[in-house]
Formats: C-alpha cells, structure tokens, sequence
C-alpha cells in the first residue's frame, strides 16, 4: 500500500530559533501515529505545517503523491487548496465560532466552497452530528456547551469535508478529566473505521490503546518511534524513558 503522508528532511525556524530538525516520517492510508513529547519540542508546529498553516524552510511533504512542498518549494496556491481540503484539523481550544449555531459552524466551510448542494450539506451535518452523539444540539451555540460537547462538534465539523486525514492536537488537553473520555471514545470510533489519524496527546493509556505507532518528539525532532509495545515497554532512549516517568 502507497504513502498517504510522506514528509522528508524536514525543517522550520522561527527566526534563529529552530523548531523542526530534519523531521522524516511515512504514514500508511489507516494508520494511527500518536506524537508525545514534552512541551515546546515542536509537535503543533510539525502539525500545523502538514496543513500548511505554517510554512516549513526545506524539506518535502506529499499528500496522497502530490507534492505540498517539495525541497523547501511550495505548491502553487491552487495546488496547495486541494491538497489540504483533504485534511482535517482539530485543536486544544476547539477554535468554534461563538456566533455561529452548532450546525452553522459545520456548514459554514462547505458553505463558502460551494462543492455541494445545500441539501446535501445539511444532510451531512445532521449525519455527523449524530454520530458524535449532539443531534439534539444542532440549533444552539456553542457557549451553551461542555468543553467534551464542544470538542465533538470540533470533530464533526472537521468531518465535514470528508477529509482522508485526520489531525489533533491535543484534542483533550483543555477538557475536565471526566470530559475527555466522550472525545476519546469518538476518537476511537474514528480509528474503528480506519481513518487515517496523527494525534499528539498526553493521554499515555489511549496512545497505547488506540495507535499504531508512537512517534516520541524532542526537540525537534522525532527522537524515538515505534509500536506502543516497542515504545512504552522498551524505550531505547533514556529521554524517552525520563519522559515517561514523568508523564
Ligand atoms: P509543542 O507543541 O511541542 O509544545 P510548538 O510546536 O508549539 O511545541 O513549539 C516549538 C517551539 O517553537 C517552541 O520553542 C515555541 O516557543 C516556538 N514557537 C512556536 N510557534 C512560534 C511562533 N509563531 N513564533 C515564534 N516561536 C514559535
Ligand atoms: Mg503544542
């Protein structure tokens, strides 16, 4: 099976300081890859640059064979609107808009693309979201929602474009304890159906449970990969071990 994602020697600085060292990794169509690490080692960047909101300063990132950047260079800004209309990002702070209902903050994006017809888009965000478990939520706004309820509009409304990747950036990290397993339990369900994913999260026992491979981020770099089995039973490396123990 081809490469659904395939980054090479990538690197990006933000002024003197650099953030992603010659960063290299594969991703399998299905895949889970779930990326820990301690704060500031660069793991929302290398997130937010698949999706180009961030622009990297060389290396190469492929989409499903199609090249975001090749060498530094970046797709024409058409190019670069089709290659990322098929990835879906999810973030810590779920970034709803206040003004807009539940349902208009899953239409708004197919709205403006016009790819579908009306009926369809409202047929989708009734679909998505009853299978995040908010259909009676369609009409109110967000301000009237638990941080979980809210993450799983987040969630639905990513879905919204069909994308064929999946990124979350620590999805739970905001959320009460007691909130973050309705936003696993979607997330999990996503995994079930073989959604291509890359998931940085603190939640160890999910990463465990849930991906296929772990990616340990230090930084700048992806200092350790491996099966859950390979990583947290028997990390090489002893800053993946110390930051295990303190996780
Ligand atoms: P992580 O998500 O692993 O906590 P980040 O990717 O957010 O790490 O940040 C990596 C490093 O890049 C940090 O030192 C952070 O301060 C720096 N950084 C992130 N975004 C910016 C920015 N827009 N401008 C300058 N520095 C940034
Ligand atoms: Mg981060």
């Amino acid at each position: 099976m081809s490469n659904i994602i395939e980054v090479s020697q990538l690197q990006k600085s933000f002024g003197s300081l650099s953030v992603l060292k010659n960063i290299s990794f594969d991703m399998k169509p299905g895949e889970v890859v779930a990326v820990i690490g301690p704060s500031g080692s660069g793991k929302s960047t290398m997130l937010r640059s698949l999706v180009h909101l961030e622009e990297v300063t060389k290396g190469s990132i492929r989409i499903s064979g199609q090249a975001l950047v090749e060498n530094g260079h970046y797709a024409s800004g058409a190019a670069i609107k089709d290659i990322t209309a098929g990835m879906g990002m999810v973030f810590q702070h779920f970034n709803l808009f206040p003004h807009l209902t539940v349902r208009g903050n899953l239409e708004l994006a197919p709205r403006t693309l016009k790819r579908k017809s009306v009926q369809e888009i409202k047929a989708a965000s009734r679909e998505l979201l009853a299978k995040v478990g908010l259909a009676d939520k369609a009409d109110v706004y967000p301000s009237t929602l638990s941080g979980g309820q809210k993450q799983r509009v987040a969630i639905a409304r990513a879905l919204m474009q069909s994308p064929e990747i999946l990124l979350f950036d620590e999805p739970t990290s905001a959320l009460d304890p007691e909130l973050t397993g309705e936003v696993l339990r979607v997330i999990r369900q996503l995994a079930e159906e073989n959604m291509t994913m890359m998931i940085v999260t603190h939640e160890m026992s999910f990463a465990r449970d849930v991906a296929d491979r772990i990616f340990f981020m230090d930084n700048g770099e992806i200092a350790e990969a491996g099966t859950p089995e390979e990583l947290f039973g028997n990390p090489k490396l002893e800053r993946t071990r110390a930051f295990l123990m303190r996780e």
